[in-house]
């Protein structure tokens, strides 16, 4: 079986491993014209009005007029421009913090509605809303603390609230190995797997720095690793009990790379989770 195997998530669904793409200039217009104001000013029917307000400055001052009409069009192409800019930005953290989806484990960096479930825009994340504060589908408000703007996988598409929290801290994963499961977790960890044979995974949300991952196995005489192999390298902590032999404990220490903190604690209570 190979290591990608072991945790159910990955046997149902294959995680999105890349980085997300930047954006296109095209693509920018494209979300700025989900604005309402916008959307509503560039209705069809609204030419016939515009050309007939502006006739008037075109017969007296055609130059103003035009000078107006550049500047309209310079500041929505920087507008677009600076959005593209704040993208990349975006973009460029996720590639560092590498948030995770709780279920499937994929790369999340998207957003959807509350109501509708439709993806929105980033745009609706940027300047807290400021040129995106509706649901381009179904009008609902968007906000994050109203928990209306959702971060979405795209893959499972579990969604989580707070998407201006967890987009913008890193998520860690744990891995504690022990000789036996704890039945009932403690604290404000998610069970986000059905129980499985030899193994449990939870969630924390966490504070302001970091969110986490945890996945505890029992079977730590198995030759495979006991996370998924993307998930290898974003594992901060390696936790393994101390009545765990020490041969076990150094073959599980040599799937994880250097930037992986391993410690031995002790299996004191069976029913919670101490860390
Ligand atoms: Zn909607
Ligand atoms: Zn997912």
């Amino acid at each position: 079986m190979p290591p990608e195997a072991k945790l159910p998530v990955a046997r149902e669904l294959a995680p999105i491993t890349e980085d997300p793409a930047g954006l296109l200039l095209g693509e920018a217009f494209q979300h700025l014209r989900c604005n309402r104001l916008l959307r509503w000013g560039l209705r069809r029917w609204l030419i016939p009005t515009y050309a007939a307000a502006l006739i008037a400055p075109a017969w007296f001052n055609p130059s103003l007029l035009l000078a107006v009409l550049a500047g309209a069009i310079a500041s929505y192409f920087l507008l677009a421009l600076a959005y593209v800019c704040w993208y990349g930005w975006f973009v460029n953290r996720n590639r560092n913090y590498k948030p995770l989806c709780p279920r499937c484990t994929s790369r999340m960096w998207q957003l959807c509605c509350d109501r509708c479930r439709e993806p929105v825009p980033p745009l609706a994340l940027w300047l807290r809303g400021m040129f995106l504060s509706h649901c381009p589908y179904c009008g609902l408000h968007l906000s994050c603390r109203d928990e209306t703007l959702l971060a979405w996988c795209s893959t499972c598409s579990r969604t989580q609230p707070r998407p201006d929290q967890l987009y913008f801290k890193p998520t860690h994963v744990v891995v504690w190995i022990r000789t036996s499961l704890p039945h009932t977790p403690a604290g404000e960890w998610e069970r986000i797997s059905k129980n499985y044979k030899h193994g449990a995974a939870f969630y924390h949300v966490g504070d302001k720095h970091s969110a986490s991952i945890m996945y505890i196995r029992d079977d730590y005489k198995s030759p495979d690793a006991p996370v998924a192999a993307h998930l290898k390298n974003q594992t901060r902590l390696l936790l393994v009990s101390s009545n765990i032999p020490d041969i076990h404990r150094d073959f599980i220490r040599g799937h994880f790379g250097p930037g992986t903190i391993c410690e031995t604690v002790s299996d004191v209570n069976e029913d919670s989770i101490s860390i």
